[in-house]
């Protein structure tokens, strides 16, 4: 542990911030100040860093490496702080020099290297990683480019470039002796010498990756494992400028542009597959460079080649580091000898596999040609472990030739990357029960008959360190208060809770702290956004990517319904709200900008109505991050969970929220149900289609969204005035919702739902009236909120997947 005292913490942070400024404390900006303190904080983990890596050559233990093509940190400092269990002297030690911490803590840029929850979720998994002792890495690329900011302008989505970057990055340490070949393009020629078939590679395209890479510290256990993001760099030698005639020249710029756009951007989209060259290349980019440097680290440290599924587990999180499959092949055999057998047994042993979705639209497939001109050896490699898998399909299934062509991995012309992921692993997790049940019954039904003990259910989880210690310092002390702090390294432990559900005085002071940070959620609201909000006012918030599926639009519908229905009465009695919207629509995703457009238009009307702007109002914050949520959560009264059932593989800001006191509204999908299962009913608030009913309708049709409309007068207007002029002069400017609706018969079930949900929105005004029973939901669902840590998923991935249990139980 590391022990530092407030005054010997001063005399560093001041000597820290003269040594890189040049100038004395009092000369400095927040943005010096802040770079300051992370600059310190990174010496003293340094140390720890070293030293884990030393403990992990010595023993020898097996490494877990998480390769995701995303990796959502948000900021560093804070949680370093917290982790390094320093974060307390800090803030006092800062205090004495009339510093806040809380100030610097936001200067730092959000690492937004990642589109949502797939991205958030490998962020969260490294801190539990780390927390558990567990030798675990993450791999990805440091995108020069995250993810696009968000500003919203005349109500609509504007995207402007993020550069993170743009002050340096203290977090990182580059490591060009660590770097990486990968290859690209060209042609593979077969030879063959001393009797074995030998696969060489001519006229290829040379990548140099170079790796970054970033501490992540544990929480106070002296554990920093290792984030290392690949960056794109030409490789400069093989040019010789000079010699280039101008024809060659202007081609060796086109070489230099070409490798550097590799790293260049993050693909802004999570649930909508798109056959762009750029990502596949991307994708080959970090897996190779991430594979041939644990490799390589290995064979430094005298592991034998045949042995390294004992010493190495990899974990690909979603299908887009599949590759890590024939190139793990390619490494093993082509460049270090092994015959196919002992290759495939190496390879299948050490990786697993993680399935996000189920959307149709967002499994990745490759054309075949594409893919082959960019890969050749990759490409032969994976036809043949198709060859393979086709062979051990015909003597199954004799003749069954429809299964066996659905199966394949190759076919229709396409590279089906799920196919590969789910062969090549010896592990295929879905992300809570019925998303996993989903998968084994209806997307992946062929594949679990073949290898039914390779499907398992891993739920979801967050880290309780951000997501309630250091977002809800004050819940955080009352937790501590009450029933001590062993929750912290135990998270179940935060049952114990429960014991004081139906406290008066527990119940007060858990409204007063969300009290405190509505107030500061309404302070943050007028800075930024000049909107008064009321803080005694329910919170109610909706805040996640915004998708069609998610049905954001669901949301508003009842908003735009509620707004009717107080003109109509302005005496209704109703508990007063604020709507909370915030989320990024993917740059080509015309609905989801429309979506947003249409709540920014209810929020222009609603705020600006003084008929009903003391009861309700809307916002929408812009530029939705990790940061953003950190101030939002704390701060909910009801959390939006309104997905169309079997849509939303987990979610997990559901979690986040829960454990911050906030209530549920939710339809039963993905993880609601096991948060459902973990509080009770009576702790939830449950609407809308079931699973059944919902398979049923894409299964055999018989749903129509107009006939509902024609009995439901409340409903009916509300679609109406989507084109009637009350929300846009411009009357078809909301028609793409409109259409969704109804033209297009309402895919993901608005319409059928609307009135459950409506009654639902009841039932909450209902128990939000009544002080004792919405605080004893409140605690009953933070007291339940332990099963849904990180660090439970983590455990179960270590002994049911890794086999780095052992680690976890020496604890
Ligand atoms: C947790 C989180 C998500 C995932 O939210 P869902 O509601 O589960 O889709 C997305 N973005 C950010 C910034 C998050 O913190």
């Amino acid at each position: 542990m590391l022990k530092i005292g407030k005054e010997q913490f001063k005399k560093d942070y001041i000597e820290k911030f003269i040594e890189m400024h040049g100038t004395e404390l009092s000369e400095g900006t927040d943005y010096n100040k802040y770079e300051a303190l992370a600059g310190l904080t990174r010496d003293y983990v340094v140390k720890m860093w070293l030293s884990t890596n030393k403990r992990y050559n010595d023993t020898g233990e097996k490494q877990v490496y998480y390769f995701s093509m995303e990796f959502l940190m948000g900021r560093m400092l804070g949680n370093t702080l917290l982790n390094l269990g320093i974060r307390d002297v800090c803030k006092e030690g800062l205090s004495d020099l009339g510093i806040d911490l809380e100030r610097l803590e936001e200067m730092e840029e959000d690492q937004g290297l990642g589109n949502g929850g797939l991205g958030r979720l490998a962020a969260c998994f490294l801190d539990s990683m780390a927390s558990l002792n567990i030798p675990g890495h993450g791999c990805g690329i440091r995108y020069k480019r995250g993810f696009f900011e968000q500003k919203i302008i005349d109500g609509s989505q504007v995207e402007a470039p993020e550069n993170w970057l743009k002050n340096g990055n203290v977090w990182e340490i580059k490591k060009p002796d660590k770097a990486q070949i990968v290859k690209f393009g060209g042609h593979v020629r077969v030879e063959r010498r001393d009797g074995h078939l030998i696969f060489i590679h001519d006229d290829y395209e040379p990548v140099l990756a170079i790796p970054y890479d970033m501490p992540i510290v544990g929480y106070e256990n002296d554990t920093v494992n290792t984030l290392r993001l690949w960056s794109a760099e030409p490789l400069s030698d093989e040019f010789d400028f000079s010699s280039f005639s101008r024809g060659e020249y202007s081609k060796a710029i086109e070489y230099k542009n070409s490798v550097e756009a590799i790293s260049q951007i993050l693909y802004p989209d999570d649930t909508l597959y798109e056959g762009k060259i750029l990502r596949l290349k991307q994708q080959y980019f970090f897996v190779s460079a991430g594979l041939q440097s644990i490799i390589r680290h290995f064979k430094n440290n005298g592991v034998g080649i045949r042995d390294l599924d004992e010493k190495m587990a990899i974990h690909i999180n979603d299908t887009h580091p599949a590759l890590a499959i024939p190139e793990l092949m390619r490494i093993l055999m082509d460049e270090e000898g092994l015959g196919w057998d002992d290759a495939w047994r190496i390879t299948t042993n050490t990786i697993s596999y993680t399935n996000h979705t189920i959307l149709a639209e967002a499994l990745e497939k490759w054309p075949i040609d594409m893919f082959k001109r960019l890969l050749p050896r990759i490409y032969m490699i994976i036809e043949e472990i198709n060859e393979r898998l086709c062979g051990q399909l015909w003597n199954r299934y004799i003749g069954q030739w429809d299964k066996i062509s659905r199966m394949s991995i190759l076919s229709d012309g396409y590279v089906k990357m799920a196919h590969l992921a789910i062969v090549g692993s010896h592990s295929v997790n879905g992300v809570a029960k019925l998303h996993t049940e989903i998968l084994k019954k209806e997307e992946m039904t062929d594949f679990y008959y073949l290898y039914p003990r390779k499907f398992n259910n891993k739920t979801n989880g967050i880290t309780h360190r951000r997501w309630l210690i250091k977002a809800n310092p004050q819940l955080t002390a009352l937790l501590i208060d009450t029933i001590g702090d062993s929750w912290i390294k135990h998270p179940t432990d935060m049952e114990k809770f429960e014991r004081f559900a139906h406290d008066r005085s527990v119940q007060g002071r858990l409204y007063d702290i969300k009290r405190d940070n509505k107030v500061r959620l309404s302070n943050f609201i007028k800075r930024t956004q000049g909107i008064d909000v009321d803080p005694d006012s329910m919170f109610d918030v909706h805040i996640k990517r915004i998708h069609a599926y998610k049905r954001q639009t669901l949301n508003c519908l009842r908003i735009m319904a509620l707004y009717n229905r107080l003109i109509e009465n302005p005496n209704l009695d109703i508990v007063p709200r604020t709507f909370i919207f915030a989320g990024k629509a993917a740059p080509g995703y015309y609905l989801a900008k429309n979506i947003i457009e249409l709540i920014n238009s209810v929020a222009n009307r609603i705020n600006n109505d003084p008929r009903v702007n003391n009861i309700i109002k809307v916002v929408f914050m812009e530029n939705y991050r990790v940061s953003l949520a950190e101030k939002i959560i704390p701060a909910a009264d009801l959390s939006e969970q309104i997905s169309t059932t079997t849509k939303e593989a987990s979610g997990t800001s559901n979690m986040k929220f829960m454990m911050n006191g906030a209530v549920t509204i939710a339809t039963l999908d993905g993880a609601n149900i096991e948060i459902r299962d973990e509080v009770g009913d009576e702790n939830i608030i449950i609407f809308g289609l079931t699973e059944r009913e919902v398979l049923n309708y894409y299964q055999t049709g018989g749903y129509s969204s107009t006939s509902i409309l024609s009995s439901n007068a409340i409903l009916k207007q509300v679609v109406e005035d989507l084109m009637n002029g009350q929300y846009s002069s411009d009357k078809d400017k909301f028609k793409p919702i409109y259409e969704s609706l109804i033209t297009y018969n309402d895919e993901f079930f608005v319409i059928k739902d609307f009135d459950s949900y409506i009654k639902a929105q009841g039932r909450a005004d209902i128990l939000y009236r009544d002080f004792t029973e919405w605080n004893k939901i409140a605690i009953t669902n933070i007291a339940h909120s332990g099963i849904f840590s990180s660090d439970r998923t983590i455990q179960e991935y270590a002994t049911g997947i890794w086999g780095s249990g052992y680690l976890y139980k020496n604890l």
